[in-house]
């Protein structure tokens, strides 16, 4: 097992701590032994620093010590794509077939598993490059509209002291908790939000992650919660009772557990666009057939005119990535030589939002693999 903490993706929030005990659960679900967690402290990831628990790890693997790796994610392992090949390299030279990841799981042992790592470790590298970047004029903005900095925004139903109840909005939380309760779904109770123009406190549409958010709160039940388990009455007024606190809980865990939705295997799930009205398409299986398809309602929006059979399309693309990864515009991208272009600054701003999107993603499924304890 292999786990980093660094402060150079968003994905980082993770320490390390949950990296390793998500990594230990998958070893123990596919029933193997851990003979050693590799961990490093690499604060500066993208400085180019030795990484002395990997380094040992490679020289494990060739050595024929180890026989698999798991680790949380592909952006954990490497930081720059050339770290991922030598890595691939030696993989393959110790012949070690068996490579697992808590979070974007793939295949590393046929062409499009290898592809959608290669995506994932040159998304993990851009976003190194340019977030340095980004954070700093995104400061210099706030500076000058004398902002706070981060972004606060009230909890839905309370007021901006945290303590008042905003009672036109505690009569939606009142409803939905009874209707989530009597077995109607997040996404319909989201669709009824979007059908009478209630938008979150950040007036933006709901989706059900915000309102699962929102209706597992403890904050809703004047429940005080800290990172996620409830510590004692708050000082602010409940909207609903504790019962039905733990009962919405109750159930979502239940929901959870069922396991209804399949783990994502669909390697350009959201970052494939529909040509009839421009919004992502998402995996849907019929039958055998893996396919994406331009989904409408409250989650995402689409025409829902549009489905497209997956291999073919993921085959097409690979081509052209793997074409595109053999330019020295990428590589010099890639490298943050180009920052002062425009037009690839702009590319490489797209990227950094579709890779925000397909962690996103990344976050909902691990959240249902771990229970409810992020949902606080
Ligand atoms: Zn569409």
């Amino acid at each position: 097992m292999y786990a980093r903490i660094s402060s150079d993706v968003e994905g980082s929030g993770l320490e390390v701590t949950r990296q390793l005990e998500d990594c230990r659960k998958l070893a123990n679900s596919l029933g193997w032994s851990v003979a050693e967690e590799y961990v490093d402290n690499d604060m500066s990831a993208y400085s180019g620093k030795r990484r002395p628990a990997y380094e040992r790890m490679l020289a494990d693997l060739r050595d024929g010590e180890r026989d698999a790796v798991i680790v949380y994610h592909v952006d954990r392992l490497t930081r720059r794509p050339i770290e991922l090949e030598q890595f691939l390299e030696a993989l393959d030279a110790a012949k070690v077939r068996q490579v697992r990841f808590v979070v974007g799981d793939t295949d590393l042992s046929t062409g499009d598993g290898l592809m959608v790592v290669r995506i994932l470790a040159a998304m993990a590298a851009n976003e190194s490059a340019t977030k340095s970047r980004r954070v700093k004029r995104k400061m210099e903005q706030n500076a000058a509209a004398s902002l706070p900095h981060g972004g606060y925004v009230r909890a839905f139903s309370y007021a901006e002291d945290k303590v008042t109840v905003i009672e036109s909005e505690a009569v939606v939380i009142r409803q939905f908790a009874e209707r989530f309760l009597a077995g109607e779904s997040l996404r319909s109770l989201a669709a009824w939000l979007e059908d009478n123009e209630v938008a979150t406190v950040a007036g933006k549409p709901w989706r059900t992650t915000t309102l699962r958010a929102v209706l597992a709160s403890g904050r809703i039940a004047g429940l005080r919660e800290h990172q996620g388990v409830i510590v004692g009455p708050a000082v602010w007024p409940a909207i609903i009772s504790e019962e039905q606190h733990r009962r919405i809980r109750a159930l979502m865990q239940q929901k959870a557990v069922s396991g209804r939705r399949a783990p994502r295997r669909y390697a350009l799930s959201g970052l494939l666009r529909c040509g009839k009205c421009g919004h992502p398409l998402y995996s849907a299986a019929r039958q055998t057939t893996r396919r994406y398809v331009c989904v409408s309602g409250p989650d995402h929006g689409g025409c829902g005119r549009l489905t497209v059979v997956a291999a073919p399309v993921e085959e097409l693309i690979a081509k052209a990535v793997l074409y595109r990864l053999d330019t020295s515009e990428l590589a010099d991208a890639l490298a943050g030589r180009t920052a002062q272009d425009e037009a690839l600054a702009e590319v490489t701003e797209q990227l950094a939002g579709d890779r925000a999107q397909l962690e996103e993603l990344a976050t909902a499924y691990a959240d249902r693999a771990i229970t409810m304890r992020a949902n606080g």
